[in-house]
């Protein structure tokens, strides 16, 4: 559809029959970008003292946890060093507290307050509500974000994502597409032969950009470049989000559709945390989160630790100092866009994908996924991987192999993956067609899954008799 048409006719008109203005924020959080960091932190101090308020008055959870008057002693606060203090004697809240004590935290939601489920990555889904202006916020930061990449609202957009099961669900992804100008590919269906149908269908819906998947995406366009497609005329930009992107990843995914990547990072109970502005930098979405780092239990401003972010609008189930298991480096705003949003620097992944080797070693993966790309960089010899622990002394390998594949090559990477973590780790590698996705949808390339019993850590000096 004409992007204009959808935007006026659809998108808006549909959006604002569920309670979401969106018009009320376009203009402020255009202008709020280009802020200086103290014209930020005042906002984000008078939005955060709100919620505050909000949270002790009506959450049963945040009532039995925090000091009744907290929100006064809050709005006292004039420094960001004296907020800094504040901010780190609230108690942090982790995904267990949010799945644990779901109906405390939310305690009596509004009508016009909208479900959302999250979180299958973990194997266990997280459910929180969120307020309609609050998802509203959500979406039009998120559309700002699109328009640094020449993206704007209503453009067509193809979407490698999951195709739902149940014909219910399918319905209403449906509906949702219609509305949002969305043309959806199976993100799990990915063989040659779908993606030469992909590739076909495409060429008709001509989407301005494509969104999804690091990983469906850059298969795609591995595919474009080895079958020698011309890259699709109608693609202006590739938007990617839910997996790490590394320097091959956009390396790959530009060769193959000649237009330039732009990283999303976000997470399902908030929605897009960061994105990348024209010159590279991951600004962070400041109008509507406070974002910071910890490190042994206190938060900062800068610096590398696990994300603790509050969504500074999300009056239905309000997450204060929520501990995301994410690990980044933040720095201050300050780039050459000349917007003052704060900066992630990198998005280090998650904390349950590190390897953990039987002498008691932390592998970060990274590191694992360093190799691969090294091997690739020299030479095509697989379509995707992912490593996998599933005990404490065993990893398995598995491979989707290019034609260039040999066993020659398989024996490098174990031999390259021994020398990395652990010599007394062994190793099964596995020749595969595909690789299941997460639940979630999400391909999780180095992936620990251990039994309860390998599950606990191991002493790095305690000796075994
Ligand atoms: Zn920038």
């Amino acid at each position: 559809m004409n992007p204009l048409l959808n935007k006026l006719f659809l998108y808006y008109p549909a959006t604002a029959f569920t309670g979401e203005f969106h018009f009320l924020y376009q203009g402020l959080y255009r202008s709020q970008q280009y802020q200086s960091s103290d014209g930020l932190f005042r906002y984000q101090l008078q939005k955060f003292t709100a919620l505050l308020g909000h949270a002790v008055h009506h959450k049963p959870y945040y009532r039995r946890i925090l000091p009744a008057d907290a929100h006064l002693d809050c709005s006292q606060i004039h420094t960001p060093e004296d907020f800094q203090r504040f901010y780190n004697a609230l108690p942090l809240l982790t995904k267990q507290d949010l799945i644990g004590h779901h109906q405390e935290l939310s305690g009596e939601v509004h009508l016009s307050s909208r479900i959302k489920t999250t979180g299958g990555s973990t194997g266990e889904p997280v459910k929180l509500y969120k307020n309609a202006s609050a998802l509203a916020r959500e979406r039009v930061a998120t559309a700002l974000s699109y328009e640094w990449a020449g993206i704007q609202v209503g453009a067509k957009q193809a979407r490698f994502w999951g195709i739902p099961h149940s014909n219910r669900a399918k319905f209403l992804a449906r509906i949702t597409d219609l509305v949002a100008n969305r043309y959806r590919l199976s993100a799990f269906d990915m063989t040659d032969a779908d993606m030469a149908g992909y590739y076909r269908h495409l060429l008709v819906v001509k989407p301005a950009y494509l969104y999804g998947y690091v990983s469906a995406i850059r298969l795609f366009a591995n595919y474009i470049k080895q079958t020698n497609l011309a890259p699709l005329p109608s693609l202006k930009a590739v938007i990617t989000t839910s997996e790490v992107l590394s320097e091959l990843d956009r390396h790959d995914i530009e060769q193959g559709f000649a237009v330039k990547v732009f990283n999303e990072y976000g997470c399902g109970e908030v929605g897009s945390i960061a994105h990348e502005c024209e010159q590279g930098a991951l600004h962070v979405m400041a109008s509507n989160l406070l974002v910071q780092v910890e490190r042994d239990g206190i938060t900062y401003n800068h610096g590398t630790g696990e994300i603790v972010l509050t969504d500074l609008h999300n009056y239905a189930t309000p997450l204060i100092r929520y501990k995301l298991g994410d690990y980044a480096t933040l720095a201050p705003g300050g780039c050459s866009c000349g917007r003052g949003l704060p900066v992630l620097s990198r998005v280090h992944g998650r904390a349950y994908d590190i390897i953990h080797t039987p002498e008691g070693r932390s592998i970060h993966p990274e590191a694992i996924i360093y190799i691969f790309e090294k091997m690739q960089e020299q030479r095509a010899v697989f379509k995707q991987f992912q490593v996998l622990q599933d005990r404490l002394d065993h990893l398995t390998i598995r491979i989707i192999p290019t034609a260039n594949f040999n066993n020659a090559i398989g024996r490098d990477i174990q031999l390259a993956v021994r020398n990395k973590i652990s010599p007394t780790i062994q190793i099964t590698l596995e020749l595969v067609n595909t690789i299941v996705r997460e639940k979630s949808g999400k391909l999780r390339v180095v992936k620990r899954q251990l039994t309860a019993d390998d599950n606990r850590l191991p002493m790095a000096n305690t000796q075994r008799s």
